[in-house]
């Protein structure tokens, strides 16, 4: 059966081949009310952290290490805000991964805790600020709340899309967005759009 790290790599490129497809759209979302590059970002970000991760598999690299390799090149390609915080996030998922473990339904809400965590560690957002954050953190408190561990990812996955629609409603107070963000009233933030994007992909995949 696949490793760990295996497992990680193919959702990984899933995830560049998702959001490259994604580009034109949150480039459009952010360019609302932020300077446009949101698109392009995630796309180059994560196309590198797929390469990198590819790289370190044919090397025997352990999920962590793959991961935190990962996170540096999706930091280093993308740029920017959400490619520092996405670094930080698959980073802090490989922290919970280790280097040997095989991966369970405890690993996940540990991983999906540790990417909140170090998202709101880097960047400082609380629900409501119109970030990645209002789609993440529901999403891990539902994760972390369901009856039955097969209705956690559904659970989750619907919270972090509530999550995203509610920003809509919110005017953005970090990052590029701040000067112009009574303009991002009415439009969902584009990096909890993203978020949502990565969480349907992974949803369909574990
Ligand atoms: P930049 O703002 O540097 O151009 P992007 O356009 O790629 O970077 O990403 C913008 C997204 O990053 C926002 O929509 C928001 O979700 C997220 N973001 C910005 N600042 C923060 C922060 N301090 N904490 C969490 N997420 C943030
Ligand atoms: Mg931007
Ligand atoms: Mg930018």
């Amino acid at each position: 059966s696949q490793t760990l790290a295996a497992a990680v790599t193919d959702g990984l490129e899933a995830i560049a081949a998702l959001l490259a497809s994604k580009e034109a759209e949150l480039g459009d979302l952010d360019a609302v009310a932020g300077d446009g590059d949101h698109g392009i970002g995630m796309h180059k970000g994560s196309a590198a952290a797929a390469r990198t991760a590819r790289e370190l598999l044919a090397q025997q690299a352990g999920a962590q290490t793959l991961l935190s390799g990962a996170g540096a090149a999706w930091s280093d390609a993308a740029g920017g805000t959400s490619g520092a915080l996405w670094g930080a996030l698959l980073t802090a998922v490989g922290g919970v991964l280790g280097d040997q473990a095989k991966g369970d339904d405890q690993a996940v809400s540990r991983a999906l805790q540790a990417g909140l965590d170090a998202v709101v560690r880097l960047g400082g957002a609380t629900v409501g600020d119109k970030t990645m954050v209002d789609a993440l953190a529901p999403a891990v408190d539902a994760y972390l709340a369901a009856s039955e561990p097969a209705k956690a990812k559904l659970d989750a996955l619907a919270a972090a899309q509530r999550g995203a629609e509610s920003t809509k409603d919110l005017v953005a107070k970090l990052g590029r967005a701040r000067p112009l963000g009574e303009r991002s009233l009415g439009t969902p933030d584009p990096g909890a759009t993203s978020l949502v994007m990565v969480l349907e992909e992974l949803a369909s995949r574990i």
